[in-house]
């Protein structure tokens, strides 16, 4: 289990300022998760403005 970023991504960097597992990183176009490095905790979905990232 990881959470995944979906299109909807605006790319406005909140998530991974807040990402204790440091997992979130800039991609092509919007923010992508590490699921090796993610923990789960769910703070990349309660900070983000568009609710981009979900639970998979
Ligand atoms: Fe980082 Fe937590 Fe989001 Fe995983 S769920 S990417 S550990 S903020
Ligand atoms: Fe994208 Fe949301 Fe992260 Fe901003 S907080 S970079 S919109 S996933």
């Amino acid at each position: 289990m990881a959470y995944q970023i979906s299109d909807e991504c605006i790319s406005c960097g909140v998530c991974k300022d807040n990402c204790p597992a440091d997992a979130i990183s800039e991609g092509d176009g919007q923010y992508v998760i590490d699921a090796d490095k993610c923990i789960d905790c769910g703070a990349c979905e309660s900070n983000c403005p568009v609710g981009a990232p979900k639970a998979q």
